[in-house]
């Protein structure tokens, strides 16, 4: 043990053209990163920082280095379209256990691109909620037998009929303990979860889009449910994260005292004050709006009334954004991967929410900062400075200058995580987390 205690990590210095460290400081030209182990000892620039003879040195070029990013609602485990012709019949012919493999590759894909932190929202199937599936592979990752992405994982506890209970198809039949009513009964399937490893409590209280046969403004809980919740997760230390499709259910929410409200779509400026004066933070959710999502979706046999659905609310997505951004609300990226925005096109989000309006660099803080805020490991990462884990990327390309130099691959040169390099694209280099390349893996042929 005291041999241990006189080990010293391994110190190595990163260097950089440029440096966002995601604080809300402007960048800073020629930096210098230290990471001792796993943690961030010091930053500067080549002025400040002395870089000893001999020392390890991770030379970024030109490169942007900046802080790993979060994606902070999105479904690992959903049937992609990358990986599924169909996701209507993938849901019935796909075994739980076949699907985990998926969210773990998906996983990857995400990480793969610079997003070393996911908070996975949660799905069900058949067999019933796939919590212990996703905390598996959360748990695999964090003891180093698979690489991928740092996870907290949400797990569903909601209503008989719910919004979330409706991504099943309703024919099929509900096994096992997957919906609760009443607040005790919600209580019981909050602990259950719990018990099985989540880290964040997901429910609904409205309806949503995806799903069938169901209006967006469907009250989806009681508040007298929607409080024994809330307080559930947050007896056992955990985060609640609760879909809102309306304004009635984003009160509902606020009165709760939820930590993060998903989706918005409809809101009204009032609502919007309220969540503003609480500083709960929202996810928009807007790569899961677009025409090519819709578009990726009508290939993947959605149904005529969902697609009709998806695009009568994409304007009053976008312009909820708009309202929610100009009135200064808390905005946490997240994507809603899943059925339809291809899984490692994470930082697509990000331009949407600068054509709405939105600076790169306010664009930047909602997937490092504001999201590590938003699901509480913000002393920890989101932003580069002394002492947080040492999540790092490099990025060939300015993101203040060009938002979209995020979305290839070929520009996320470095992905470290806790200090180690996983993914290495700088030049001469090769080196990434999983072989993504279309057409490198086969799609199920039975679908
Ligand atoms: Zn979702």
């Amino acid at each position: 043990m005291e041999q241990m205690a006189e080990t010293k990590a391994p110190v190595r210095y990163i260097l950089g053209g440029r440096m966002i460290d995601c604080t809300g400081a402007p960048p800073v030209p020629d930096p210098v990163i230290v990471v001792e182990g796993n943690r961030i000892g010091a930053l500067g620039t080549r002025s400040t920082v002395k870089v000893p003879d001999g020392a390890d040195i991770l030379d970024c070029g030109k490169a942007t280095l900046m802080p790993g990013m979060l994606d902070v609602h999105l479904h690992t485990m959903m049937f992609n379209c990358l990986t599924f012709h169909n996701f209507r019949v993938a849901q019935w012919e796909i075994t739980p256990e076949l699907q985990q493999m998926y969210g773990l590759f998906h996983a990857q894909l995400c990480f793969d691109m610079g997003f070393t932190t996911l908070r996975d929202m949660g799905l069900q199937t058949y067999r019933g909620l796939l919590v212990r599936e996703a905390c598996a592979i959360r748990d695999a990752i964090d003891m180093g037998i698979v690489e991928g992405p740092r996870m907290l994982v949400a797990a569903f506890t909601t209503i008989t009929g719910s919004h979330l209970d409706l991504i099943q198809p309703r024919a099929a039949e509900r096994m096992g303990f997957q919906n609760a009513d009443g607040p005790w009964e919600l209580r019981k399937l909050a602990r259950t979860n719990l018990l099985h490893g989540a880290d964040v409590i997901k429910t609904c209280a409205s309806g949503g889009g995806g799903t069938d046969k169901e209006e967006p403004d469907i009250r989806n809980m009681t508040q007298v449910e929607l409080d024994a919740l809330v307080d559930e997760a947050h007896a056992f230390h955990k985060i609640a994260a609760v879909h809102c499709f309306t304004p009635a259910s984003q009160r509902m929410a606020l009165q709760a005292g939820a930590d993060t409200i998903e989706h918005m779509v409809f809101s009204d400026d009032e609502t919007i004050g309220m969540i503003r004066e609480k500083g709960t933070p929202v996810t928009p959710t807007l790569s899961h709006r677009t025409d090519h999502a819709i578009e990726v979706r009508r290939q993947q046999g959605t149904s005529q009334f969902v697609l009709k659905k998806m695009k009568s609310i994409q304007e009053n997505c976008f312009d909820t954004f708009q309202r929610m951004h100009k009135a200064g609300v808390n905005i946490a990226m997240g994507t809603d991967m899943g059925f339809d925005p291809e899984m490692g096109t994470n930082a697509a989000e990000l331009e949407i929410y600068v054509k709405l309006g939105m600076s790169p660099m306010d664009a930047l803080l909602t997937c490092t900062r504001n999201a590590a805020r938003a699901i509480k490991l913000d002393k920890q990462i989101g932003t580069l400075e002394a002492g947080k884990l040492a999540d790092v990327v490099a990025v060939d390309g300015d993101p203040l200058a060009d938002i979209r130099c995020l979305q290839e691959k070929k520009n996320i040169q470095i992905v470290m995580k806790e200090g180690r390099v996983y993914a290495d694209r700088r030049p001469g280099h090769s080196k990434s987390v999983v072989n993504a390349e279309p057409g490198s893996w086969k799609i199920p042929d039975y679908l």
